[in-house]
């Protein structure tokens, strides 16, 4: 197996354990945007969003809930910031789908955000009638 999620889970290598249920397992990030940065992610090997099973994802996002309430009520998180990569172009570097749960507190950087664009009204119609039209599959 050379995934090093799948390892982590099968407890080949080791890791600092969050939380943990039937399917899904949540561990501290080792290269941390913030103190408390924990990855939570699906027991069961898949690659990204595009590829889960709808299962999986509903799994993971219930435990990110029980994470941020975690990191909330622990060490007083003022605000929970979710990450979540899919692709080498959005800065995936880990195969195995994972959600960052990321604690926040009043005025740090910790996550960087995107530059606000222009609104173009004629623009963002016809792309959201062009989005429609792909159907939700
Ligand atoms: P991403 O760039 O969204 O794929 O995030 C991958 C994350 O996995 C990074 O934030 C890494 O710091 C983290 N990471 C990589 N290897 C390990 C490991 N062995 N234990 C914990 N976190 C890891
Ligand atoms: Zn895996």
């Amino acid at each position: 197996m050379d995934c090093i999620f799948c390892r982590i889970v099968a407890g080949e290598i080791p890791s600092h354990k969050v939380y943990e249920d039937d399917a899904t397992f949540a561990f501290l990030d080792i290269y941390p945007a913030a103190r408390g940065h924990t990855l939570v992610i699906p027991k069961a090997h898949t690659t990204d969003l595009l590829s889960a099973a709808p299962e999986a994802l509903e799994a993971a996002v219930r435990t990110s809930q029980t994470v941020a309430r975690i990191l909330h009520n622990v060490l007083q998180a003022h605000g929970i910031s979710i990450v979540q990569n899919n692709g080498r172009a959005a800065g995936q570097d880990v195969f195995h789908y994972h959600v960052h749960v990321i604690p926040r507190w009043e005025g740090d950087k910790a996550v960087r955000s995107w530059r606000p664009g222009e609104t173009d009204h004629g623009v963002l119609g016809a792309l959201a009638a062009e989005l429609r039209a792909g159907g939700g599959t």
